[in-house]
């Protein structure tokens, strides 16, 4: 399919201009309806964008839309493709345990209604999101943590599994050889997949699901099942997602803030891009140690992703196609 031809829109400046003559004869709500009619692009539904480089998750998600489930659905779909594959060491089964050898997950899901659930520090499921879906819809509450997220997974079904896989263990035993008992941090330690998608009539969903921060201290959980950190979602102006370094997302609000910079009419690509710069011109700039990748999306279907090192990547479907994208990023050296 071929990509869409957008209709061209005049600003809102160009748009009083050439609209003169009839802008007198309106009132100043028609004005400024006329001039938003104008300035409206076609959206580009549907649309999913991922962190990283994940065209499974990006390719089952779609699918999941175009067979007709809902966007909330394929995302959980998606989200799963990657907690399944045992290579990935950054999410789910095969993940990369904390400092004392355990797996434990953190994942959110959030709704065009605003709701939302979350699971924290859950261990031996592999399908975190699953359980972070059913929490949302299927409880009063919006976060299960630990040993009474586990029971829940197991009392809906889920099967107990052992996470630690054999390339992961070895991984973690290399690590022990040398690693002092100290929190590390190292930008290649970091792989949460994130996915948000809008379905053909603009509904928006996304979901975000990790293993956290390999060989982390036993207990932590980072910013990828709070909801505003790790995800945002509001279905009248985008969503937005984090990968990366938890603590500093947690500590700026970084999905919640790109929406609500969107919200107030920056573009996917610039909020990201600002959410980022909340974070390195902070007092201490230490973010040579770590890295941070966010990715947008706005209602209309326009995309940004922005992350502090090189390396980072986004994964967009979108008019039929399933493409990877390096993204730019604010240390130039
Ligand atoms: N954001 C995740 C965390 O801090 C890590 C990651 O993105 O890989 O737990």
């Amino acid at each position: 399919m071929k990509r869409r031809k957008f209709i061209k829109s005049a600003s809102l400046g160009g748009v009083a201009v050439g609209l003169s003559a009839t802008v007198l004869a309106c009132n100043d709500s028609e004005i400024k309806e006329i001039a938003k009619k104008e300035t409206t692009k076609e959206p580009i539904w549907p649309i999913v964008i991922a962190t990283w480089n994940v065209h499974r998750a990006t390719q089952e998600t779609w699918d999941a839309m175009q067979a007709g489930h809902q966007v909330l659905d394929a995302v959980e779909a998606g989200c799963k493709i990657e907690e399944a594959d045992p290579k990935g060491q950054s999410v789910g089964k095969g993940g990369l345990p904390d400092r004392d050898g355990n797996v434990t997950l953190d994942a959110c899901i959030m709704d065009h209604l605003g709701n939302c659930g979350s699971v924290v520090y859950l261990q031996n499921i592999t399908h975190a999101i699953t359980v972070a879906k059913s929490v949302m819809q299927d409880t009063p509450h919006v976060m299960l943590a630990g040993k009474g997220a586990e029971d829940y997974a197991l009392s809906i079904g889920l099967k107990r599994e052992n996470l630690l896989t054999e390339a992961s263990k070895k991984a973690w035993e290399k690590w022990k050889e040398e690693a002092e008992y100290k929190p590390i941090i190292n930008i290649e330690n970091h792989d949460t997949i994130g996915l948000l998608a809008i379905d053909k009539d603009g509904t928006i969903s996304g979901g975000c699901t990790t293993s956290g921060l390999a060989y982390k201290m036993g207990g932590r959980v980072g910013d990828s099942p709070i909801i505003g950190s790790g995800l945002f979602v509001d279905n009248e102006v985008g969503a937005a997602v984090a990968t990366g370094m938890g603590e500093e997302v947690v500590k700026t609000v970084g999905s919640f803030l790109i929406v609500e910079l969107m919200r107030q009419g920056m573009s996917p690509q610039q909020a990201c891009e600002e959410a980022i710069s909340r974070i390195v011109n902070k007092p201490g700039k230490n973010y040579e140690d770590f890295q941070v990748g966010y990715v947008a999306v706005n209602k209309k279907g326009e995309t940004g992703y922005y992350s502090i090192h090189d390396g980072f990547w986004a994964t967009i479907y979108a008019d039929g196609e399933n493409k990877n994208y390096a993204s730019s990023f604010f240390n130039k050296k």
